[in-house]
């Protein structure tokens, strides 16, 4: 695992390198990454919030097994948290994604605990701030782990959200679980590959475990957080908050940086809340390849735009 992951952060960097040599890859990786600092994650947040849009930033990086990277990366978030206490975009309207792998979860016995020690500064920096936490969902074996940790964090913070995979067969339950009063919940496909006995496959089957997750929480006392592009996906989910009673106040869409701009402000337009995933920082590899995977035509675009170099 850990060799697994030190070749994969050699590699990483040479890929870096190669994409930010050429001014048109890099700027592939800028329409869905908000940069490489905190500060131009905040002046992209910043322009968010003025088009009416809320946002929730993350530094990326994950599956962290160096202490001291994951200290760091902890104390980019308590940084980046007391830029924004100092800001226009204090309060609700941001928030901060944090991978908990980035945190150390992963690194060892105890891992997860020195993550939750981490992700609780992270938390106490967010309230001075007022801005909310979500905890991002990683692939299948950290459910559990995640779900404990956010269950601790929830004890001193109960404003703390997590993200559910429709994608995973248990998700319907964890839905069930999670839909109380107060929790606030982001439900999304799913974005790792993963084993069959675990995960559905089939997009029509994800679709629809994503409807019944959905159905859920909308009929639950919690806060969902409807965190997809899927047209069809966005509409059932307009629907099904009517028929539930709930105005455009008792859900939020999310949407990823670079993805379905228009529609963000479409529907905020509309008056739905909508919050933009702001992602940021040196480590943007992971999270842009798994863009890239989403949609074939990205990668065409990004080979296109190393030959036209
Ligand atoms: P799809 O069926 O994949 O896409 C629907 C339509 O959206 C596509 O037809 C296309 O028009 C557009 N679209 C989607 N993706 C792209 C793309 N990359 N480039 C261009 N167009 C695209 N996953 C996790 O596993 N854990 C998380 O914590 C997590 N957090 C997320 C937070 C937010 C705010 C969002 C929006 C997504 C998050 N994801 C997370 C990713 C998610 O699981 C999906 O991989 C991703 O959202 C694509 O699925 P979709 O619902 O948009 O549907």
């Amino acid at each position: 695992m850990l060799r697994r992951t030190l070749i994969a952060a050699a590699e990483q960097d040479r890929i870096r390198a190669a994409v930010q040599a050429v001014p048109a890859t890099r700027a592939v990786v800028a329409r869905f990454v908000a940069g490489e600092t905190t500060a131009e994650a905040v002046a992209a947040g910043t322009a968010l919030a003025a088009a009416g849009l809320r946002v929730t930033f993350n530094q990326l990086g994950e599956y962290v097994t160096d202490p001291g990277q994951a200290a760091q990366t902890r104390d980019s978030f308590v940084a980046l948290a007391r830029r924004l206490a100092d800001s226009e975009l204090a309060g609700p309207g941001s928030e901060l994604s944090v991978k908990l792998s980035a945190l150390g979860q992963l690194d060892g016995a105890d891992g997860a605990a020195r993550a939750l020690d981490h992700a609780r500064l992270i938390c106490a920096a967010a309230d001075d701030a007022g801005v909310l936490v979500t905890v991002d969902m990683e692939d299948h074996t950290t459910t559990d782990s995640t779900l404990d940790i956010t269950r601790a964090l929830r004890r001193d913070f109960p404003w703390v959200g997590v993200a559910v995979q429709a994608a995973l067969r248990r998700s319907p339950a964890d839905c069930a679980d999670l839909a109380y009063a107060g929790s606030r919940v982001r439900l999304v496909k799913g974005a790792y590959r993963e084993p069959a006995s675990v995960a559905l496959h089939r997009r029509t089957d994800v679709d629809l475990a994503y409807v019944r997750c959905l159905r859920i929480l909308l009929a639950g006392a919690g806060h969902p957080l409807v965190a997809t592009h899927d047209p069809r996906l966005i509409e059932i989910a307009g629907e099904l908050a009517r028929r539930t009673g709930r105005g455009v106040d008792g859900f939020e869409y999310q949407m990823l940086r670079g993805v379905r701009d228009g529609e963000q402000r479409r529907l905020a337009a509309d008056g739905f809340g909508v919050r933009v995933y702001l992602p940021f920082g040196p480590q943007w590899y992971g999270y842009f390849t798994r863009r890239l995977a989403e949609r074939p035509a990205n990668t065409l675009f990004l080979l296109r735009a190393l030959a036209s170099r």
